[in-house]
């Protein structure tokens, strides 16, 4: 593998501003935030992609994102609402190997924003693209 800045945060070999850290999961600032007070909560253990994620590290990974998500909205920070964002692989707009959680704080007109082109799927191929999950399951 080469070298991961996240994993360089987690050791200490790189700086961040670290805001939490349990046994599974870190949480820091995120370097370039969409909005203030844009946070990051890794898992310790190097995942390249959400879905290569055991069952128990991804519990922790979701259980210090509420305590994070919670501690974000007491803060004086006063973000109105909030986006968690997972970004996994090149087409789902991952940039960084570590899998990892985005908290965005939202506040009115902050800018930030989904650029979506709806797909139009047809009730039956709904239907049929649910059938293409739950067999799987
Ligand atoms: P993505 O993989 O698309 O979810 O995005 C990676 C995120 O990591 C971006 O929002 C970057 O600004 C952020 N990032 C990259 N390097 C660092 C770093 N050294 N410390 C904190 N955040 C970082
Ligand atoms: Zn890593």
């Amino acid at each position: 593998m080469n070298r991961c800045i996240f994993c360089d945060i987690i050791n200490r070999e790189s700086p961040a501003e670290i805001i939490y850290e349990d046994e599974f999961s870190i949480a820091f600032m995120d370097i370039n935030p969409v909005t203030p007070g844009h946070l990051l909560i890794v898992p310790k253990k190097h995942f390249r992609v959400f879905t290569d994620m055991d069952e128990v590290s991804a519990g922790e990974l979701f259980s210090a994102a509420l305590k994070v998500s919670r501690a974000v909205r007491r803060s004086e920070l006063k973000p109105e609402g909030l986006n968690l964002f997972l970004a996994e692989e090149s087409a789902g707009m991952q940039e960084i190997f570590h899998c990892h959680l985005h908290i965005i704080p939202r506040y009115s007109g902050d800018g930030f924003g989904l650029k979506i082109k709806y797909s139009d799927e047809t009730k039956n191929q709904l239907k049929i693209n649910a059938e293409k999950i739950r067999k799987i399951l």
